[in-house]
């Protein structure tokens, strides 16, 4: 047997490794948020056919731990213009809230697709169903992306994101001068070499 193939060394962390968390830090830090009333979270859980002594996840029936944004709020690095407002908002399981976010695709091509911990990964029985119920919800709340840009001044908006790209060229240039320390310390480690204690 070969003996390599057991050992897994495990992996080093990236200083530059959480740039798509960083990005949505800055999506999300900035996005509006709207508190439903009583009358909407009801209105809501009606089309989910979802009872709210019995809250469950609206993409798989799963035990429900947070509402998760059906739009996303963050697209290729930008915001979507879509906001935190209970007709963005659907009762969700950590599961599916991970793995959507992850596969980055409209919640119907999510849900049908083969991401990880995808409803249909997952062999969730009433996919359709489900889908019927979403695309209501969707049409409920039908509010398009906002124009964020338009709130706000040119300079205060330019900064932010200017704030973005800075930290994320700190982070790369981190990241480059850390190999650059990584391979000395490699290299000073070889004055060492390991001594087997024969027995
Ligand atoms: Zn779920």
């Amino acid at each position: 047997m070969n003996m390599q193939e057991v050992f897994l060394m495990p992996k080093p962390m990236k200083i530059s490794g959480r740039s798509s968390t960083i990005t949505a830090a800055f999506v999300t830090a900035i996005i509006p948020q709207i508190k439903p009333t009583e009358d909407e979270i009801h209105k809501a859980l009606k089309i989910l056919k979802i009872k709210p002594e019995n809250m469950q996840c609206a993409y798989c029936g799963g035990t429900y731990s947070e509402w998760d944004h059906l739009r996303p709020l963050v697209l290729n690095k930008k915001p979507t213009g879509y906001f935190s407002h209970i007709q963005n908002l659907v009762p969700s399981c950590g599961k599916c809230n991970q793995s959507k976010g992850g596969a980055n695709r409209h919640w119907k091509e999510w849900m049908l697709g083969t991401a990880t911990f995808s409803p249909n990964t997952r062999g969730i029985k009433d996919l359709k169903k489900r889908i019927k119920r979403l695309t209501a919800y969707e049409s409920w709340g039908n509010v398009g992306p906002i124009n964020f840009a338009e709130f706000v001044s040119k300079d205060d908006w330019n900064r932010h994101w200017d704030n973005c790209k800075s930290l994320h060229e700190d982070m790369k240039n981190a990241q480059e001068h850390a190999v650059k320390v990584q391979q000395a310390l490699q290299q000073g480690l070889k004055k060492y070499s390991t001594k087997v204690v024969k027995k």
